[in-house]
């Protein structure tokens, strides 16, 4: 397996970067984490200037291989988090291009590049969310219609989002993985409530998500009825493995600012500190060879991400909490100040080994599809 970059992608990568200097010293700053549709226009504005200047096809026509360049250099340069973008253009446009029909292809991806359209990801209900099989929210037939009844919870963007890829049960009766569909929901459709909900992080990104006889065209079917659990699965392995990979860049940037704040307030010193942060420095280094490593893997067989996904997701979202627990013994007494850097990120770095599905639930299947130990169930 080569790991090494060839010459146009290198071509590509200088390219990319010149483009970057240009234009990220134009750009304001991204609005505060309270004003979530005020982040939806920035995030759509970034998207909008990615894609008229050629890059917006990154994510799903390029190679995997150009798509790592991109993100490597889109954050060592600090440019804009994908944000608002990040359901669209991280997993349900690849699950899309994978999974959709060419109608289905040309109606949803175009205005995901163009920046046009935001999508978030109806996935979790109250009672399932580790064992998203048992999740409960209704779609029965009626003419060209599925009506959907039930609701959804933790669905980030629900509030700013255009569209919705939403699971629902077609068959009461089938065992519980076999009656699932995939559909395309419009978020503007007669009978969906919205109820957000503020995080630790002081953010209104969440919300619960109530559907009462919503009508969606079985047009917006991605894959076959009750078939929705094999797209799903195509849907997770994206999640988890492809759509975290710019922030394994990110962490490695906060890395370095780390080292310099700490050389600066005389943390420097610790040698535990110093530890600390040389061993996160391996860890980084390591997520982004294992990120290199599953993209070829993909590359060879087809584009979507295998169980190696769920490793990434296990070490990355452990390695990010450690990260700014780091930050924190770097800012000292200050890392109880939410106006400093790093606290808010913190904060919700608590989250990741949670969002995308737990740690636990990681290594079950890590031990049993990735090691083939027997199943504990
Ligand atoms: C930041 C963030 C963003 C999110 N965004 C979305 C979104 O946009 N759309 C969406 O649909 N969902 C979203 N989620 C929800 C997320 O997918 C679920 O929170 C996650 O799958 C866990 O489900 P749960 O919250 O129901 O916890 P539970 O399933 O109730 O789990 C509770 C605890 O029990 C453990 N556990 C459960 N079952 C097992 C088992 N079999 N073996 C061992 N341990 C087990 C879990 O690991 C966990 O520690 C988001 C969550 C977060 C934190």
């Amino acid at each position: 397996m080569d790991l090494s970059y060839t010459a146009a992608e290198e071509d590509f990568r200088a390219r990319l970067r010149e483009w970057l200097a240009k234009v990220l010293p134009t750009l304001p700053d991204r609005p505060s984490p309270d004003d979530w549709p005020g982040r939806r226009a920035y995030d759509l504005g970034w998207q909008r200037m990615l894609h008229d200047a050629g890059y917006a096809d990154v994510h799903w026509d390029a190679s995997p291989t150009t798509r790592l360049i991109f993100l490597e250099e889109t954050e060592r340069a600090g440019a804009p988090y994908v944000g608002a973008n990040f359901v669209g253009l991280l997993h349900a446009g690849p699950t899309i291009a994978a999974e959709g029909t060419a109608e289905q292809r040309a109606r949803w991806l175009p205005p995901v590049l163009r920046g046009e359209e935001v999508w978030c990801q109806g996935f979790s209900e109250p009672d399932a969310g580790s064992d998203l099989a048992a999740l409960r929210t209704r779609a029965r037939r009626d003419g060209d219609d599925y009506v959907v009844s039930g609701s959804k919870i933790w669905t980030s963007h629900a509030e700013v989002a255009d569209w919705c890829e939403l699971l629902v049960r077609t068959d009461p009766d089938a065992p519980r993985h076999r009656g699932i569909t995939w559909l395309a929901m419009p978020m503007d459709a007669p009978g969906i409530t919205v109820r957000p909900l503020r995080t630790l992080a002081g953010s209104a990104e969440f919300a619960e998500v109530f559907l009462d006889e919503v009508r969606v065209p079985v047009a917006n079917r991605v894959g076959a009825e009750n078939d929705g659990w094999r797209v799903t699965m195509v849907t997770l392995s994206f999640e988890r493995g492809t759509a975290f990979v710019g922030e394994v860049v990110a962490c490695r940037r906060v890395l370095r600012e780390l080292a310099r704040a700490a050389r600066e307030n005389g943390r420097w010193d610790d040698p535990v500190l110093r530890r600390r942060l040389g061993r996160l420095e391996g860890e980084f280094r390591a997520l982004w060879r294992l990120t290199q490593w599953n993209v070829s893997v993909a590359e060879a067989g087809g584009g979507v991400p295998g169980t190696g996904a769920s490793v990434f997701k296990l070490r990355y979202s452990h390695a990010r909490q450690e990260l700014y627990d780091a930050a924190a013994d770097v800012l000292g007494p200050d890392c109880l100040d939410l106006d400093r850097p790093w606290v808010l990120d913190r904060l919700s770095s608590l989250s990741y080994t949670i969002a995308a599905g737990t740690s636990q639930i990681q290594r079950t299947i890590v031990a049993e599809r990735v090691l083939g130990l027997p199943r504990g169930r």
